[in-house]
């Protein structure tokens, strides 16, 4: 029988899968036969973005699966995110509309804002609306109907509190960069008091984020960083539970109560990402993983310095 995933319930009661498969630097080719790999070892979440432009091959690799019977569309959970140029006034409802049409869907399970500050088409020129702005937006497409749940990228606590005080659609789900080296232990505090879920990127520590440019050919500045996957730590606790490195520090943000969604286009890493409910870490286990103490965030995000939203400022300070 193939393995499931535990769910983890939305403000507004929305089932989430709590491990989903990764996209980002999928190309067309590799996300649809990752996303065929990962549905039929039994992952439901699939989280894109229209920055990944292999939202269409996702759709491609969802019409198949579904018409060869492997799922049903209500089975499935589908994350997309509206970048930066998106989220500028009277974009929002285009783009998502532009992203169901890609991903052949009627709605999104999840829709998230991919960062919080506004950008121009081409990602010149920052364009001042402020986070309630475009929390108003969101409400808007959640209340047409075009996503089952609505949330926040790259935002920070203060952002989160403005969007929550429009007295709009709450914020269902937070994504922020967490990982052992990057616990980010605040904002999950922060999410758990207003009730809004969380989801770990860059779980594994993103190895592979070196190689990303943006769509304006701007390469980011990444943050110089062990490897969490070699963490003495890791290695013992996957040594004594007999599991690999990767699925420790999976299984540690797992029983932090966070979702996951890591990313891999390799059948065997797909498979052995989703091996994680035969066994858990405790909280004295991860008390001993979180010893080394480091905080060290990776994505530094750095097209947004010099916006007034950038949720990051204070700590560039
Ligand atoms: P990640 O999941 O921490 O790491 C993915 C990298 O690890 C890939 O290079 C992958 O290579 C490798 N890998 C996967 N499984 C492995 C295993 N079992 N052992 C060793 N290496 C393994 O990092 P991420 O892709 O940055 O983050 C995960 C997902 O979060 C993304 O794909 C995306 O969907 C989302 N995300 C969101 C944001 C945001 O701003 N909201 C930012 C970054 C990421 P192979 O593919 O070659 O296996």
């Amino acid at each position: 029988m193939t393995a499931s995933s535990p769910f983890i319930t939305l403000s507004n009661g929305v089932k989430m899968p709590a491990v989903g498969l990764g996209t980002w630097q999928s190309s067309p080719e590799e996300v649809m036969a990752a996303v065929k790999a990962a549905v039929k070892a039994g992952y439901r979440l699939i989280d894109t973005a229209a920055l990944y432009f292999n939202e269409e091959a996702i759709g491609t690799a969802i019409k198949e699966l579904i018409d060869e019977k492997v799922v049903t569309r209500e089975e499935l959970f589908i994350t997309t995110k509206a970048w930066s140029n998106e989220i500028a006034p009277g974009k929002l409802e285009p783009a998502l509309r532009n992203s169901l049409k890609k991903l052949q869907l009627e709605y999104v399970d999840l829709y998230l804002a991919h960062m919080p500050a506004a950008v121009n088409e081409d990602m010149s020129k920052a364009v001042n609306s402020p986070v309630e702005d475009v929390w108003r937006q969101f409400d808007g497409v959640y209340k047409a109907g075009l996503a089952k749940a609505v949330g926040v990228s790259n935002w920070n606590n203060e952002q989160i509190g403005r969007a929550l005080a429009t007295g709009l659609t709450p914020v269902h789900n937070s994504q922020v960069e967490l990982h052992l080296y990057f616990p980010q232990h605040e904002h999950v505090d922060f999410c758990k008091a207003h009730n809004i879920t969380v989801t770990s990127f860059g779980t594994l520590g993103s190895p592979g984020r070196v190689n990303f440019t943006l769509p304006n050919g701007h390469k980011p500045e990444w943050a110089p960083a062990p490897s969490e996957l070699k963490d003495p730590n890791v290695l013992a606790i996957a040594e004594e539970k007999k599991k690999t490195p990767a699925q420790v520090l999976l299984r540690y943000a797992m029983d932090r109560g966070l979702a996951i969604i890591p990313k891999s286009v390799h059948e065997n890493r797909i498979k052995e990402n989703f091996e994680l409910f035969d066994f858990s870490i405790s909280q004295e286990e991860i008390a001993k993983l979180e010893k080394s103490k480091i905080s060290q965030r990776l994505f530094l995000q750095d097209f947004m310095i010099g916006h007034p939203e950038d949720p990051f400022a204070d700590e560039r300070k």
